[in-house]
């Protein structure tokens, strides 16, 4: 098996990205979360424009993440659960590699693999790129998540997919198993989509055994 993890609202306790936006964020960037969620842009530009309207020095967010970010219970043992399993662990963000680095490095967290966004700092601004991303901000018609999701699945393998926000949806339904909370869940509900509700990492660690998932751990 492998695991699809969201970042904001899923390993953290609130979303940094939004919280960052929040404080930092200039002009009508709600509006541009708002295009997303009526289809006029892509996952990754609608959050390209967002975090692009940030006027703040690399510094100044750092310090901004470090007081306000919290990690959710149980994800250090989590990942020590998929590592001592073998099981990839991906996570798959539209946020930004600076930040999630720096939650998880203070938290002494090593992630095998991040799929994110790329922020570059100059001139007091952010300049935001995402992995295979075409000039038009789409790639091939599906996001960042949904691409993860296609990648792990030419090893044949199952995929658990955990997360909380409404663009973790696309990825999360071509899953075969899915933890949600939040807006995720209100989502997979909507859809028909089965789910299994977490607070916490220790929720996911049940939730796998209940799932009869993992080999060896059943009892
Ligand atoms: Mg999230």
């Amino acid at each position: 098996m492998s695991i699809i993890c969201d970042f904001d609202g899923t390993i953290t306790n609130d979303d940094v990205a939004v919280a960052m936006l929040t404080a930092f964020g200039t002009g009508d960037w709600v509006r541009w979360y708002h295009a997303y969620l009526d289809g006029e842009l892509s996952l990754e530009e609608s959050l390209k424009r967002q975090f692009e309207s940030v006027r703040a020095t690399k510094r100044q967010l750092l310090e901004f993440v470090h007081t306000n970010t919290t990690i959710r219970p149980g994800f250090a043992e989590f990942v020590e659960f998929c590592q001592a399993r073998g099981m990839p662990l991906v996570i798959a963000s539209v946020g930004l590699d600076f930040y999630i680095r720096a939650v998880l490095k203070e938290a002494g967290i090593s992630i095998p693999e991040l799929v994110c966004g790329n922020a570059r700092f100059s001139g007091g601004r952010l300049h935001i790129s995402y992995p295979d991303l075409g000039r038009d901000g789409l790639a091939a018609g599906i996001d960042l998540k949904e691409r993860t999701v296609e990648r792990l699945r030419e090893g044949d393998r199952t995929i658990a997919y955990i997360g909380d926000g409404f663009p973790d949806f696309p990825a999360a339904r071509r899953c075969d198993f899915v933890f949600a909370r939040h807006n995720l869940a209100d989502k997979c509900r909507e859809n028909e989509v089965g789910y299994l509700p977490f607070d916490d990492f220790y929720d996911v660690l049940d939730g796998l055994e209940r799932f009869n998932a993992v080999p060896g751990l059943a009892q």
